[in-house]
């Protein structure tokens, strides 16, 4: 029995990126752990959330320079 907590890899299991027998584990860690099965939901629906935002963002033309100037104000001198 998996007594271990399989919260380091939900994020994994919903990006379909873990192997098919970690896959099955986390399945059946779900099953018996609510806690587990609590944190999938939860972030399942935020990776819902985050396919339904619009995938053509367009940054304002002068974000590029202002983050420049941004780094350049912020540099840390080496010595
Ligand atoms: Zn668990």
């Amino acid at each position: 029995m998996i007594t271990n907590h399989i919260t380091a890899c939900i994020s994994e299991y919903i990006d379909r990126t873990l192997p098919p027998a970690e896959r099955r584990a986390v399945e059946e860690h779900m099953i018996t752990c609510r806690t587990c099965a609590e944190e999938y939901i939860a972030l399942e629906s935020i990776v819902v959330k985050l396919h339904c935002l619009p995938k053509t963002i367009q940054p304002p033309p002068d974000l590029l320079e202002g983050v420049k100037a941004a780094l350049l104000s912020t540099r840390i001198p080496h010595n």
